[in-house]
């Protein structure tokens, strides 16, 4: 499963919560249009790839210039670096013009990828890397009406040239000689000697912001607010959803964390956020047991998992029987 970036993730809980101003309402939808496209490239892979392929998700790079990696293919003989779209639209790429709908764009998707693939290129020959490397753009869409012109039309291509590609890949794999760094070490290195953080990590909302969101807890499925609590349970009165109220407090916790994008977490903030649902002891214990005290005493604190409920306790079981914090 691919994850969603940080940027995504804020953006996802501000929706939910109605705390995204128009514009940031476009580039969520921009974001999370994006993404669903990236994912859809990547199952594609993983249905008509090798089985030894080695995936990055979401890199950001540096080799003397920064550029951030949407997807990287590593395969036995090669790197493929994919930048999927999600279009939905008509998009013409025509004497070096790209068109949407007939609107001129200002932007070239495709200059964009030449000056990714300089930089991917100057780390490959750092790395003196044997195999060949290729850039492409797909537009996965279905709906999608692509026409694309030479050159464009040698990077781009749309979801039936895609699939027909990664079969050739694959087929290829067989035949080719391998590359001298095997795709499990060229993951391991690129991430050592190149990776940087994301440059655009997202910004905590402030208090004035937070205070103009809806509170307390969502239902996991659904996203409603309707919800009844009991004593361990909650459930959602739209759906039908029920969760363990240990679980459902630690993910609003988490929720509050995105939000509040690397602050540390307060007792006093968490239960106003938490609408008064569970009382400030139940906070307390359950921030000091699934994220952990930073500091003790009047001022404390605790540690902001920075990730949306699904990925920090991804593998973390919430047992109805020892749901009670204790
Ligand atoms: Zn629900």
């Amino acid at each position: 499963m691919l994850q969603k970036n940080l940027e995504l993730q804020q953006q996802e809980e501000c929706y939910y919560r109605e705390g995204l101003t128009q514009k940031e309402f476009y580039q969520y939808q921009v974001n999370r249009d994006g993404f669903k496209g990236e994912a859809e490239v990547y199952q594609l892979l993983l249905k008509y790839g090798n089985a030894n392929w080695i995936y990055l998700h979401d890199v950001w790079i540096n080799t003397g210039g920064t550029t951030q990696l949407d997807l990287v293919v590593l395969t036995g003989s090669g790197v493929y670096i994919i930048d999927a779209k999600n279009y939905a639209t008509e998009y013409v790429h025509q004497n070096q013009q790209a068109f949407a709908n007939g609107k001129l764009l200002s932007k070239s998707i495709f200059i964009q990828l030449e000056r990714s693939m300089e930089k991917v290129n100057l780390l490959f020959n750092n790395l003196r890397y044997s195999g060949e490397i290729q850039g492409k753009i797909v537009f996965v869409n279905p709906e999608g009406l692509i026409r694309l012109d030479e050159p464009a039309s040698e990077v781009g291509m749309n979801r039936a040239e895609f699939i027909h590609w990664i079969k050739g890949i694959a087929r290829d794999e067989q035949n080719l000689p391998l590359a001298n760094i095997l795709p499990i070490a060229l993951k391991e290195r690129i991430l050592n000697e190149f990776q940087i953080e994301n440059p655009y990590p997202p910004v905590p909302k402030s208090m004035k912001e937070i205070n103009q969101m809806k509170r307390g807890i969502k239902c996991a499925k659904c996203h409603s607010f309707d919800i009844t609590l009991t004593m361990y349970k909650v459930i959602c009165n739209q759906c039908g959803h029920h969760e363990v109220k240990k679980k459902s407090v630690v993910r609003t916790l988490c929720e509050y964390g995105l939000i509040r994008y690397r602050e540390p977490l307060t007792v006093s903030e968490c239960e106003v956020f938490l609408d008064g649902q569970v009382s400030k002891k139940y906070i307390a214990r359950t921030l000091s047991k699934y994220f952990g005290k930073m500091n003790s005493g009047r001022y404390a604190a605790y540690a902001n998992k920075n990730s949306s409920f699904d990925y920090a306790f991804e593998n973390v079981e919430f047992p109805f029987k020892n749901s009670k914090a204790k």
